[in-house]
């Protein structure tokens, strides 16, 4: 057994050391995951706000009365941004997978109250967070993914609304989808979902806190009839750390479909909106801290900034030879792929781009190519989600992503052929534990806990393979960081 007692000077050196490994959460080289405002004492007040709730259980909004008044005001706050009457009403959740989780369930719920008998369907379009795959898996909906343009990454309103039927508890689109920044329909798939009497979900987890300040958008939110729930995160443009997220529905009826309330056990009435029972407030706190600290005037000047330096990297971008961006992106997210147009020599991979501007020292998201229904692949791309933050770093980034571009330019992409073949043989029978590591190991991967320095042979490897393989090879590198040693 190991001894796991140290005195608490250690301890917390012992954090700082881990801490000097993770990847800059501040100052704008990581361009995915983390959100920076820039403003160190916006941090330094969620920070205050974190350690006063500390203790609290969020469980029990009776028992600590300040959870309930600060999720009203969080929740009355981002409905006002997203245009919600007063029939729109919601909860402060811990992030937006389980923002999507509890907006499928509800809509399951209703569908079912209505009369729905069976599976229900989940419709969407392919560019979907992934958050609504796990929610039809876990809540048993027969999810529908929609193909998108292979190019510009667009779905259309006709492609969602032919697939309409009685058995469709909810459609779902983006404001905007993550893997290319899209602006869904939202106006013709809400009016049609309206007509057909479907539930509609606006997906805006990333868009939720900055499209509201963005300039020259069409209506996405509830200012759209049929909108009937739109999900926004507060851990991402709201600033707050992560742990809170925003989901509202239209109509009180539809939202308490949403708890779960039981008083058949011999302890405490259990009554919950969300998935978790006993909860931390902190990020909830934190949260509301912010928002009344930037208001809606800090809010804009933020996204104000995001859509400045957004445009800015557009422009660099679409001045790079052998890059292009995919569609017509909404929000401070771009995609960029290989510009198939001009020949191979001068032509740019995204991941081998990727991974020469990590050289640089910035920190782009590889996103695989993926075959959607029909057959077409989509391609494979690399994101940028831009922060306030990145406008005070645009010369050097800028700077970065040319000089990558040039570096490999006319390199081939990694073929997944070329990764696969370096395998040993998958032999016929299902992947366990052991087998999966052994894989792992043969190709490098793992043994240390950690990841290759360049990751396009990763992802070439994660298209290359079959869906359920690659998945069960992931599942095992992710299981093994966490295994205890020895
Ligand atoms: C981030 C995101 C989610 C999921 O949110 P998590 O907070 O990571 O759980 C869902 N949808 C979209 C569009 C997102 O960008």
């Amino acid at each position: 057994m190991t001894d796991f007692a140290a005195e608490p000077a250690d301890i917390l050196e012992r954090l700082r050391e881990l801490r000097t490994a993770d990847a800059p959460t501040h100052g704008g080289h990581v361009l995915s995951y983390v959100y920076d405002s820039g403003m160190a004492e916006l941090d330094e007040l969620a920070a205050s706000a974190v350690r006063m709730v500390q203790p609290v259980n969020g469980l029990d909004p009776t028992t600590f009365t300040s959870v309930a008044v600060l999720e009203r005001e969080v929740v009355g706050f981002v409905r006002d941004i997203l245009h919600g009457d007063s029939d729109v009403v919601g909860s402060v959740t811990t992030g937006g997978t389980e923002s999507c989780l509890l907006a499928v369930k509800t809509a399951r719920d209703n569908w079912r109250q209505r009369g729905g008998t069976g599976e229900p369907r989940l419709l969407a379009p392919v560019t979907v967070h992934a958050a609504f795959q796990k929610a039809a898996h876990y809540f048993g909906l027969a999810l529908e993914l929609v193909p998108v343009d292979s190019i510009t990454g667009a779905v259309t309103a006709s492609a969602l609304i032919e697939r309409f039927g009685a058995d469709v508890a909810l459609v779902v689109i983006s404001a905007p989808s993550y893997p290319f920044a899209g602006l869904d329909p939202v106006a013709e798939v809400a009016a049609a979902a309206l007509a057909a009497g479907i539930d509609c979900h606006v997906d805006a987890c990333i868009g939720g806190l900055v499209l509201p300040f963005w300039t020259g958008l069409p209506a996405w939110d509830f200012a759209v009839d049929g909108v009937t729930s739109v999900s926004a995160d507060l851990h991402k443009f709201g600033y707050a750390p992560k742990g809170a997220s925003v989901l509202l529905h239209r109509g009180r009826d539809r939202q308490r479909t949403q708890y779960f309330a039981t008083t058949r056990w011999p302890g405490y009435p259990v009554v919950n909106p969300t998935i978790l029972g006993s909860k931390s407030a902190a990020a909830l706190a934190a949260s509301w801290a912010i928002i009344h600290a930037l208001g809606t005037d800090g809010f804009a000047r933020l996204a104000a900034s995001c859509e400045r330096s957004t445009s800015g990297l557009l422009a660099t971008i679409e001045g790079i030879e052998g890059l292009r961006v995919v569609g017509s992106p909404v929000g401070p997210l771009i995609a960029v792929t290989t510009d198939a147009s001009v020949e191979p020599a001068r032509q740019v991979d995204p991941h081998h781009w990727a991974d020469q501007v990590r050289e640089h020292g910035w920190l782009l998201q590889l996103q695989p190519s993926v075959e959607q229904a029909g057959g077409t692949r989509l391609p494979r791309t690399t994101h940028l989600t831009i922060t306030p933050v990145t406008e005070g770093v645009l010369t050097e980034l800028s700077a970065a992503l040319m000089a990558a571009a040039d570096e490999v330019r006319g390199v081939p992409p990694v073929t997944p052929a070329e990764v696969l073949g370096a395998l040993p043989p998958l032999g016929d029978n299902a992947l366990d534990s052991d087998a999966s590591f052994g894989l792992l190991t043969a190709m490098g991967l793992g043994a240390g806990g950690g990841l290759p320095e360049r990751m396009a042979p990763l992802l070439a490897l994660i298209e290359g393979l079959p869906a359920a393989i690659a998945e069960r090879l992931l599942t095992e590198l992710l299981a093994r960081l966490v295994e205890p040693v020895g």
